[in-house]
């Protein structure tokens, strides 16, 4: 049964629930753990595990950190690290610089096409939040340019969109290094569209030291979700997942609940961290 959801999003970065209505839809859902996964910001565990505690509802520390490698757009997993160590926050604040600087250049792309919208129309639907492009496909929709989120992307935000603004950062092997220097386990996000069994990518993130693969993720159907099983397992790797979810949007429900990996993935992610000797992590 899946009664694990370890990839969620809150409004620490571009997901609509608060860590504590997140926590309220997962015990609603039923499950018995949750790692929640905010890109670049790890600020939203303290409040989840507070508000967790009324439940019989686990809290996994998980981060997404975003990452660039050969020009493509790389998001990797971080499980069970020690989010307290000194200098976990001043790097977790250099990939929000990164994410302030893309932004700054989104905007002057955007400007140069008539569209004129400034950091604060966007940092408004950010709420403090790991800034991103689902903000500024937000404050597109409010200043009327586009009249849906998913057409801001299409015209202006996807990669294919003249205006699209490539991230500049970390490669994906730093970030899985970061992750184990900080005690925890890595896994590949949604590896779809990845060269994995092909050129240099997979190698590099082994030696690294990555520690899973995202094989249960809205993106993969079940076919391909068989062939990152069997190669996950063929190189030792754990096999993670949840539902991506960003809370409800535009007419959509939330989605958590509707897919996850069972508990025995949370404890071998325990058991391959710093969150299985430290023993905090269960509520
Ligand atoms: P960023 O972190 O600024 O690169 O923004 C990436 C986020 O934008 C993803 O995590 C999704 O939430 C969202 N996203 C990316 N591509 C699309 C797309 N084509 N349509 C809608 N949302 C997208
Ligand atoms: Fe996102
Ligand atoms: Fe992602
Ligand atoms: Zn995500």
């Amino acid at each position: 049964m899946a009664t694990a959801d370890l990839h969620l999003h809150t409004t620490y970065s571009d997901g609509r629930f608060t860590p504590s209505e997140l926590v309220d839809a997962a015990a609603r859902a039923g499950l018995r753990a949750i790692a929640i996964t905010d890109h670049d910001h790890t600020g939203g565990l303290a409040e989840a595990r507070e508000h967790a505690r009324r439940y019989r509802l686990e809290i996994l520390t998980g981060v997404e950190i975003n990452t660039v490698w050969q020009d493509r757009e790389l998001h990797v997993l971080g499980y069970g690290f020690d989010e307290t160590l000194d200098w976990w926050d001043a790097f977790m604040r250099e990939q929000r610089a990164g994410r302030a600087r893309r932004m700054e250049r989104f905007l002057e792309r955007l400007a140069d096409h008539g569209i004129a919208l400034t950091m604060e129309d966007v940092a408004r639907h950010a709420d403090g939040g790991a800034l991103g492009r689902p903000h500024l496909a937000q404050a597109l929709v409010a200043a009327r340019v586009v009249s849906s989120e998913q057409q801001a992307f299409d015209q202006f935000l996807s990669s294919q969109a003249p205006t699209y603004v490539p991230r500049d950062g970390i490669s994906p092997a730093e970030a899985v290094q970061t992750i184990r220097r900080a005690g925890g386990v890595a896994s590949l996000a949604h590896p779809k569209g990845l060269p994995l069994d092909e050129g240099p990518l997979f190698d590099e993130l082994l030696e690294a030291g990555l520690g899973g693969l995202e094989v249960v993720h809205p993106s993969q159907p079940p076919a391909l979700r068989e062939y990152y099983r069997s190669l996950a397992e063929s190189r030792g790797l754990l096999c993670t997942g949840g539902t991506d979810d960003h809370g409800p949007k535009e007419g959509q429900p939330s989605r958590i609940g509707s897919d996850g990996v069972p508990y025995a993935v949370v404890e071998a992610l325990k058991s391959r961290s710093v969150a299985g000797s430290r023993g905090k992590e269960s509520r």
